[in-house]
């Protein structure tokens, strides 16, 4: 018995023989949750699948047929560990919607940006190096972090985003502790879980904070374009090329199933990220890359995410009409000014995910805080999803929750 069996049962009987590495590796509390979530019966506020209903499939179907007709023979064969050229292009379109100017050379395409934090991650971080995160913070870069042996240290969020002092503090304290500081991962847009936007001052003195101490900006961006009030904010990476990797996907303005996301990183970053890509999967999907180029050019692509902006903003404001007229007094919440989340403070005393079994049997399900922090924090908190539920099984749903939260005050 190696010291990774002490903390396991024995049910797995190869478990002597994993890398250390694996130890970091658990189901996240989300994934345990979708069976039952996806219960019809269940209202589920938990996950945050991309409401894909609007999508014009007889337009996609077409496409994806003219380009098997046209392009089989390219498209159903390996192809650059980059990315298809045509694509980085267009990608360089799309960022420019948020004041990017950059080259398509400087774009490496993954599948999906999940997998740009895992190959950003793996060039950069040795077990034990720090990656500092918001709190809360994604959950699945939490999981990308923890499976390469990553510390996560947290740094506070208010109502407009990151607080630079905190983020200064941080850094300060790693430091004199005498570690080493990887990059700063943040989502500085409609941020998954907390909701909240990086406000456009604390932009700038964010990127000063890193560029005083040296440090790297992980900027994840998969909600920039839906924005319900104004146009897209400005990237993090539009004011600073060098300091900065950004990272985009198609997740969410088109299809999560295409798994086509990118990096844009700095030249050299640049490099050793294609090295990465190519013996993570010699290559992205050709397929997915051409149908999601193919889209982009046969479809007016920014129509289609101004219709499903109008859909999300619906549904928010079902969300924030639903929890001011059911939550206790004693709750409280943001309102998000684009994405799919909303994040919840629970009434004290109350644990988010003690609750969760007579939440889903009162047929009403959410994530727990725990779930988006490295350290155990956020049992008074909940993660609610606006973008899948119409807005009339948003409203039952936070109806469902209030009746759990007052009956778990009465405990
Ligand atoms: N980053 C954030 C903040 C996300 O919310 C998600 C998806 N939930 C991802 C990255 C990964 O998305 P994808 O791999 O589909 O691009």
């Amino acid at each position: 018995m190696n010291e990774l069996s002490a903390g396991h049962t024995r049910l797995d009987s190869y478990v002597d023989r994993y890398a250390a590495r694996t130890q970091g590796m658990t189901a996240s509390e989300i994934r345990a949750l979708f069976a039952v979530a996806s219960r019809p019966e269940v209202v589920s506020l938990a996950g945050g699948m991309p409401n894909i209903s609007g999508l014009p499939l007889d337009v996609v179907g077409e496409a994806i047929g003219d380009l098997i007709r046209d392009h089989g023979p390219v498209a159903l064969q390996y192809g650059s560990g980059q990315g298809d050229p045509r694509l980085r292009e267009q990608i360089t379109d799309v960022m420019r919607l948020e004041g990017i100017e950059a080259h398509p050379d400087d774009v490496v395409v993954t599948v999906g940006s999940q997998q740009a934090v895992d190959l950003v991650t793996r060039i950069f971080c040795d077990p034990g190096d720090v990656v500092i995160c918001e709190a809360p913070s994604y959950v699945g870069a939490l999981g990308v972090f923890k499976s390469f042996q990553c510390d996560v240290v947290h740094a506070e969020m208010d109502a407009d985003g990151l607080v630079p002092e905190a983020l200064r503090q941080a850094i300060v304290a790693t430091k004199a502790a005498g570690k080493t500081i990887k990059f700063l991962y943040t989502i500085p847009n409609f941020h998954n879980p907390a909701g909240v936007t990086l406000s456009l001052p604390r932009r700038r003195e964010i990127l000063d904070i890193c560029r005083e101490h040296d440090i790297l900006v992980l900027e994840d961006n998969p909600y920039g374009l839906l924005g319900f009030d104004a146009e897209p904010m400005r990237a993090l990476r539009a004011d600073e090329a060098e300091g900065v990797i950004y990272l985009g996907s198609f997740s969410k303005t088109f299809s999560p199933g295409m798994r086509v996301g990118w990096a844009l990183a700095p030249h050299a970053v640049r490099e050793k990220l294609v090295l990465a890509q190519e013996s993570a999967t010699l290559c992205p999907p050709a397929f997915s890359q051409m149908a999601v180029s193919t889209y982009l050019t046969s479809h007016d692509w920014q129509g289609q995410i101004k219709q499903m902006i109008e859909m999300y903003r619906d549904r928010r404001d079902a969300m924030m009409e639903a929890l001011e007229d059911f939550l206790p007094a004693s709750c409280t919440w943001n309102t998000p000014s684009g994405g799919f989340f909303v994040w919840v403070g629970l009434p004290p005393g109350i644990d988010a995910k003690a609750m969760l079994p007579r939440a889903v049997t009162a047929r009403v399900a959410y994530v727990p805080g725990t779930a988006f922090f490295a350290d155990g924090f956020g049992a008074g908190s909940m993660r609610l999803s606006f973008c899948y539920p119409t807005p009339e099984r948003i409203r039952e749903g936070v109806r469902r929750l209030a009746g759990v939260l007052e009956a778990e005050m009465e405990l």
